[in-house]
């Protein structure tokens, strides 16, 4: 288009700052570009500050910004620009270069003021824009969407600090990523209508009681991505690593699945899910933690095998994720760790489950105790009832395990008894969440009872949590010498 092409040059030349009166921390910045004495932005800048999603329409050559308050209509070299049904007529017409729409800075910044942006105005002595005040019941905003080479950036404006380590995040079956803030006030409306990008199809807000819940819809499967906090409070991060490639070699991933070279240790609890708590003060979580790091070194050091922890530090993860993480990694031995609680405050000794019918009113008592962190997690993940239709499901599915999982159970009792002087209370049977789902070996040990005067002071001792860990270690090894080979044999039926 040969007219474009004798159009004065249009340049980078200066900015004008954004700052939005309730979010301290948040500073954005527009880049100005002039032509003869006259100042513009670009139409795509301003809705990406903004956070608003573009249209642009070649045939007729429109640039539509979609704010949540209303459409901005944009034409090249028109000085009319339509919000919504009303017109308004800047100074001078907007610039095309065939590719970017310029607006006049001044004229567009206070038109948005009277219309999208309700508030907003041009302090033109600071060369500041002050945005609009934004709802301060909110503390989570719009999402903006970036395909990078290697995955997808998803930066979410919030206006205070998060811990990420809360943050709960998943994939449903049905390709949604789902991420909850714990003590996040999301505009629903303003997550909606994030710019989207690489691959989010969809991005939708939900406010639950105690947490923000952001959805993004996947086109693609990936696994679980890292969030974290940038900008001091300005933005949340969540960064999606794109999918690996798939293994062609199916007969070597089938030959080395029997083989005991991952295991998945699952310290039970963890962040605002304290587990079970002594007389003491000494916190189930604390315990299971350390103990499972114990054991993870130990195999690490002596094994040559991979660890994988559902957790390795103090922070919430739901139970069915937990199986979900022992899945993914390729676990062949899933060992979940907790601590036992009883009313009978005289209760003592250490004992191991298997996920089966609960046989005793005690060991539904425990299982009770165990699957009550459900309460604590806000989602709409669907847990199974334990109903006896469901469980015998479950089983089923995972009878295959059933044998190898019992005899790890004894093992680890058999173990634990020789390093600890504490009764034996033996394998036991219950409906444990964290073991359904679990394809692979597993089972969940109650290594004490911290409801016990005694047992809590021990479990509150480096040395005794050592030897708990030596007895786990002994019992893994044993395993691992007695099934390795013949697993293959069998499986391969
Ligand atoms: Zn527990």
């Amino acid at each position: 288009m040969f007219v474009l092409v004798l159009l004065p040059v249009i340049l980078a030349a200066d900015e004008i700052r954004v700052v939005f009166p309730n979010q301290p921390q948040r500073r954005e910045a527009l880049r100005t570009f002039f032509r003869g004495n006259v100042e513009y932005l670009n139409g795509r800048e301003l809705a990406a500050v903004f956070s608003v999603n573009t249209y642009v329409n070649d045939e007729v050559n429109k640039l539509v910004l979609h704010f949540r308050d209303g459409e901005v209509k944009i034409t090249a070299f028109s000085s009319f620009v339509v919000v919504d049904e009303r017109t308004f007529q800047l100074p001078l017409p907007t610039y095309f270069d065939g590719k970017e729409y310029y607006l006049p800075a001044r004229a567009i910044l206070s038109v948005m003021g009277a219309t999208v942006l309700p508030g907003a105005r041009y302090d033109e002595a600071r060369r500041t824009f002050i945005g609009p005040a934004v709802d301060a019941a909110f503390n989570i905003y719009a999402a903006s969407i970036e395909s990078k080479q290697n995955g997808t950036l998803i930066r979410v404006k919030t206006s205070q600090e998060f811990d990420t380590r809360n943050i709960v995040r998943y994939i449903t079956d049905n390709g949604w990523l789902v991420v909850q803030v714990p003590g996040g006030l999301v505009d629903t409306l303003a997550l909606n209508h994030s710019i989207l990008g690489g691959i989010i199809r969809r991005a939708r807000g939900r406010q639950l009681e105690k947490s923000a819940e952001l959805r993004f819809k996947l086109t693609d499967k990936v696994s679980l991505p890292e969030v974290y906090q940038v900008n001091g409070a300005a933005e949340l991060h969540i960064a999606i690593r794109n999918p690996a490639r798939r293994k062609n070699d199916r007969t070597k991933e089938l030959r080395e699945r029997w083989y005991l070279d991952t295991i998945v240790i699952d310290p039970g609890h963890g962040g605002i899910d304290g587990g079970t708590v002594g007389k003491g003060g000494l916190k189930e979580k604390v315990v299971t933690l350390d103990v499972a790091l114990r054991l993870g070194r130990l195999i690490k050091r002596k094994l040559n095998m991979k660890v994988v922890y559902t957790r390795d530090e103090d922070v919430f993860v739901p139970l069915w994720q937990r199986s979900k993480i022992a899945n993914e990694a390729g676990g062949k031995l899933f060992i979940s760790i907790h601590v036992n609680g009883s009313p009978n405050r005289g209760a003592h000794g250490f004992e191991t489950y298997l996920l089966a019918p609960a046989k005793t009113q005690e060991a539904i008592e425990v299982a009770r105790l165990e699957n009550s962190v459900i309460a604590l997690e806000e989602s709409d993940h669907a847990y199974q009832e334990f109903s006896d239709e469901a469980l015998i499901l479950s089983t089923m599915a995972q009878s295959a395990w059933m044998k190898e999982g019992e005899a790890l159970a004894a093992m680890i009792q058999e173990k634990l008894s020789q390093y600890l002087d504490a009764p034996n209370r033996g394998v036991k049977q219950a409906e444990f969440y964290v073991l359904i789902g679990a394809s692979m070996p597993n089972v969940l040990i109650e290594i004490g009872f911290i409801t016990n005067r005694i047992e809590e002071k021990k479990l509150g001792q480096n040395e005794y949590r050592q030897r708990i860990a030596n007895g786990l270690f002994d019992a893994i090894v044993l395993f691992k010498q007695k099934y390795e080979g013949t697993m293959l044999v069998e499986q391969g039926k």
